[in-house]
């Protein structure tokens, strides 16, 4: 199948329009070449979409819950019809691999089918009345037009957790996409107007981030903010929402520690944990980061891991064999050189890895340092690329003493065949998420989330679709006919 490239349009009020301002050139991260443009919204598209959205709310939210239902399936559907043309979208801008992308749309498809049956069930309830003659009912009625920023790690699954769970509560929203990766993002938001999206109710943007957040969070017609991404930009948000008391749900970085015990299984451990290190060339916020390994089986799992690592084949997404694309931007690779040259000069060694891959295209090599000082940049700065840390530790509480060492709190992941220390860990381990024995998180119908500073609120499960909502108590007293 031949995809070309689009220009990314913004859209406003049900139009697919350019931005008052000059375009920005889109990057294919493996080739560095310039293969497309996004519209760049000014302050009057802002405008725009503010009363569009605010419109798109006084209809939406008079939509009953089985026809916002009825949309969000078929644009469910429409998402898997076009699942091929979008991952190809995905890669060029991403440089994710092709069945990455690919598996990321089915993902954001079931996503937006759960939260198409999740949004009728919010129920509110009925509370006994202390005096004769009062109903007192507890409402649950959505927020309001909402703003939402999300990143370039996974262009249409990071907008679609925040907009489902939204347009299912009957909220309306401006989503400020990612402008590195805009096109696949675009697409996701096209499956909804598609699908008969009432105009207004889903505004897409694009432009300079820190110009849009201030922008529209000061607007007194947004009524809640969801951010994903760094944790030094979602404190700052954050502070932004306050200053204006608007809700806020964070979904920041995290610095995963995974564990593994001597009584674990150490290939299954390796095998797994190495897939979910290197999936997206290690831009996942919860990528297991920091391997603790105990002493009994830290020799054999380093060589278990690295062996996996060394079969991943770097190269171009588009390419049919790759298994690791390029990092997605420039930055990045520029960090993750800084991070392990740093570790390098304080001690650490290299196990595998270690340097670029040629010099076009933002590729960094599979990579595992051992021995890795506590006082190393990347043992305490969330990596963000394809880095493992791999140490060793003796006894539980040195391992609990160092996952919970940061000030991180989204994923921890561990290995054990003992069920006392599976209860110890579920316990004693501060993260928002515990994979025990496998991987297990991001699904729609789980609790998405961190604690400490990886943020607060929850991108799945019923609790997601309670960040959209508000909470009114109805208290009426009624005569009855004599
Ligand atoms: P960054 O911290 O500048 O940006 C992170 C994201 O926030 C980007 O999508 C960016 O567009 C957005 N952003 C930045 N400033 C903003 C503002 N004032 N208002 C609204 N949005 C704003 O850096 P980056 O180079 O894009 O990413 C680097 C770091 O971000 C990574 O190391 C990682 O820690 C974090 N990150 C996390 C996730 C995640 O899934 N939690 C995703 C992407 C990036």
């Amino acid at each position: 199948m031949s995809v070309s490239y689009p220009n990314t349009s913004l859209l406003i009020n049900g139009r697919w329009r350019d931005g008052q301002n000059e375009r920005l050139a889109v990057i294919n991260p493996a080739t560095e070449e310039r293969i497309g443009f996004v519209a760049h919204a000014s302050t009057i598209d802002l405008d725009e979409a503010l009363s569009a959205a605010e419109n798109g709310f006084a209809r939406w939210r008079r939509v009953s819950a089985l026809d916002r239902s009825r949309i969000m399936r078929k644009a469910a559907d429409l998402l898997r019809q076009r699942a091929d043309q979008i991952s190809v979208f995905m890669t060029l801008e991403q440089g994710k691999p092709l069945a990455e992308a690919r598996a990321e749309i089915e993902l954001a498809a079931d996503t937006v089918e759960w939260f198409a049956e999740e949004g009728r069930r919010t129920y509110g309830r009925l509370v006994p009345a202390r005096a004769a003659n009062v109903t007192q009912m507890v409402v649950k009625e959505g927020v309001g037009p909402v703003a939402a920023f999300t990143p370039w790690n996974f262009p249409v699954n990071q907008a679609t957790r925040k907009v489902a769970a939204a347009l299912s509560a009957g909220c309306s929203f401006i989503l400020k996409g990612p402008e590195e990766t805009p096109a696949s993002c675009a697409a996701l938001a096209a499956a909804f107007v598609d699908a008969g999206l009432p105009d207004g109710v889903l505004n897409l943007v694009f432009g300079v981030p820190a110009e849009i957040s201030s922008y529209l969070i000061s607007s007194p017609v947004i009524r809640k903010i969801s951010f994903t991404g760094s944790t030094p930009i979602g404190k700052h948000l954050a502070s932004l929402a306050g200053t204006h008391m608007k809700r806020v749900t964070m979904e920041l970085g995290g610095h995963a520690p995974a564990i593994v015990f001597n009584d674990a299984n150490v290939e299954r451990a390796a095998t797994i944990l190495a897939a979910n290190k290197y999936r997206n060339a290690g831009q996942v916020c919860v990528a297991p980061t920091r391997f603790l390994v105990q002493d009994g089986v830290y020799e054999h799992f380093v060589e278990r891991f690295v062996s996996a690592a060394k079969a991943l084949k770097v190269g171009d997404g588009m390419l049919k064999d790759t298994t690791m694309g390029p990092l997605a931007n420039g930055r990045r690779l520029e960090a993750i050189e800084g991070l392990v040259d740093d570790a390098r000069s304080r001690g650490a060694e290299i196990a595998l890895g270690g340097e670029r891959t040629g010099n076009r295209g933002y590729f960094y090599q599979p990579t595992v340092l051992t021995g890795v000082p506590v006082q190393a940049r990347t043992m305490n700065d969330e990596p963000f690329g394809p880095v493992a840390i791999v140490n060793r530790f003796s006894a539980y509480e040195d391992a609990i003493k160092e996952a919970n060492r940061l000030p991180f709190g989204l994923a921890a992941y561990a290995y054990t065949k003992s069920a006392g220390t599976m209860a110890a860990l579920s316990n004693d381990i501060e993260s928002g998420m515990l994979g025990i024995n496998h991987h297990g998180i991001g699904t729609a119908e789980l609790p998405f989330g961190g604690v400490k500073e990886s943020g607060y609120g929850s991108e799945g499960g019923p609790e997601a679709v309670e960040a959209y909502l508000n909470t009114k108590l109805v208290t009426q007293h009624v005569e009855p006919l004599m």
